[in-house]
């Protein structure tokens, strides 16, 4: 039996960095670790193969359809799938033996196994028994299914995100069961390989929550690159078949019912918190409506010394969400009074063009009866987006209509996931939109459509 300070439950991006930043901070740190890879869902079927795949498609897409204009002539880029997933595997590798690196380095046991809590103060891994003064769950989430329908998950025809990064052969025909984040990311992921993909999304546009303007021009361009597009429409079954499968779904608007056949399915509705098999019926730790463990401001649990950071307790199912959670909660336990700003996560959509945004969205505002004023800037006019042939998009910037301080913004366009963090800086220091107006930007860079996005909440942009 070992004796630790903290034990983590979890190395995803939650778990390892809260171990990380405990050590930092000289406290004795364990991670429990069932996975035979550090990092997570993010790092091992998440965020990290997603983007090695999005990019590796990327590159396709630039071959067949802007080479040419640039006059680079190249002959039709031919597709070694067996060798994208092979790199897309290189990538993973190099990031979780990277945690692996860092868990040295800082001087972190990795308990190796799954993890249970038999008693407060105690986690059991196989048959040891270790102690520590905090245990920290950070089990993450699993995929979902979908609500109220019939559908069995076969991770060959029928998958979750997790088949989908593994698929043997690219399909000819994929249905894609929800038109959120991941069901966008990798439905373009193998539209941009050749694949025929229709979105099915039960709301009445894609992406739900997100500023409305936003989607309208997002989903437009999604279609334009040839996603075929349902909204309104709920699935009720997915059906195996030999090779295939049969999706029923009924539109809302008419109650029609329709059928749509697919080599592959992706069942993309969403994650729900992963807490299977810790034990935490025993401990009585309570729980949300939606199965996640209830937390108060500093994360504790209502057991003590049990606190739980992550996709298993409520908030956005982000990377960035879990590891701010991670930072916060070791410096709590330090001592320290560390504070994460839940109204300045950003939300990234790593399409072409991407998605970003932060604050609040336009409809939240009205809803509010918040007086405002919104500044708008085409990537149209940004002469690095045209360099880039990426004019597509916008970005928007909402301010308080009296004090000009930035409320929230939302960017369509290219490099939108880098840009947005100069609009969450200037949030958290309450900055005006005029600040951002005044602040010199290096031209000729997309992030002079930021600048000019602000300039239009005051007397207007220069270049429209
Ligand atoms: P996880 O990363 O889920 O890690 C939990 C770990 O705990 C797992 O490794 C699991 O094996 C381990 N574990 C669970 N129970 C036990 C136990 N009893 N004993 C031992 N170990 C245990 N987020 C973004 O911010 N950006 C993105 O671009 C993005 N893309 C995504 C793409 C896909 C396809 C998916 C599926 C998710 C994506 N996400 C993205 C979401 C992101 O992956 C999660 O929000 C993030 O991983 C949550 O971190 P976590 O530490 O809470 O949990």
């Amino acid at each position: 039996m070992a004796s630790y300070d903290v034990i983590v439950i979890g190395a995803g991006p939650g778990g390892y960095v809260c171990a990380i930043r405990c050590a930092q901070l000289g406290l004795k740190t364990a991670v429990v670790e069932g996975r035979e890879t550090l990092g997570g869902t993010c790092l091992n079927v998440g965020c990290i193969p997603s983007k090695a795949l999005l990019h590796a498609s990327h590159m396709v897409h630039e071959a067949e359809h802007n080479f040419a204009q640039m006059g680079i002539g190249v002959a039709r880029p031919k597709l070694d799938w067996p060798k994208m997933l092979a790199y897309k595997t290189g990538v993973i590798e190099a990031n979780t033996k990277g945690v692996e690196f860092l868990f040295k380095k800082n001087k972190v046991d990795w308990l190796k196994g799954w993890g249970s809590i038999p008693e407060p103060g105690k986690v059991q891994v196989g048959e040891e028994i270790h102690e520590a003064k905090h245990i920290i769950i950070a089990s993450g989430s699993a995929s979902a299914s979908i609500p109220g329908a019939e559908v069995e998950i076969d991770e060959k025809i029928v998958v979750t995100s997790t088949g989908a990064l593994d698929l043997p052969k690219i399909p000819k025909k994929m249905v894609v069961v929800g038109g959120g984040v991941i069901g966008l990311e990798l439905g373009s992921v193998y539209s941009r390989l050749g694949t025929e993909v229709t979105v099915i999304e039960f709301m009445d546009a894609i992406i739900p929550g997100s500023d409305k303007e936003i989607v309208r021009s997002f989903q437009r361009i999604l279609k334009k690159q040839g996603l075929d597009i349902l909204t309104g429409a709920a699935v009720s079954r997915v059906e195996t078949l030999k090779t295939r499968a049969r999706v029923a779904y009924k539109l809302r608007k008419d109650d029609s019912e329709h059928e749509l056949d697919a080599d592959v399915v992706l069942v993309a509705t969403g994650r729900v918190p992963f807490t299977e098999g810790l034990g935490l019926d025993g401990l009585g730790v309570t729980m949300t409506e939606r199965g996640q463990i209830e937390v108060d401001a500093g994360y504790r649990t209502n057991v003590p010394g049990l606190y739980a950071i992550g996709d298993v307790i409520p908030g956005p199912m982000l990377a960035h969400k879990a590891e701010d959670e991670g930072t916060a909660l070791a410096e709590m336990l330090a001592g320290q009074k560390p504070h994460v700003d839940y109204a300045l996560i950003p939300g990234v959509i790593y399409t072409t063009p991407e998605v970003a945004s932060v604050g609040a969205t336009e409809e939240a505002l009205k809803e509010a009866g918040r007086a405002y004023k919104a500044g708008k800037f085409n990537f149209m006019a940004n002469g690095r987006a045209k360099a880039m042939m990426q004019g597509e998009g916008f970005v928007k910037i909402l301010a308080d209509k009296e004090t000009d301080r930035i409320l929230g913004a939302h960017i369509l366009g290219p490099n939108a996931g880098e840009m947005i963090h100069e609009i969450c800086v200037a949030m958290e220091f309450g900055a005006a939109a005029e600040d951002l107006a005044r602040t010199c930007h290096a031209h000729p860079t997309t992030s002079e459509a930021v600048r000019e996005a602000a300039m239009a909440c005051g007397d207007g942009p220069i270049h429209a």
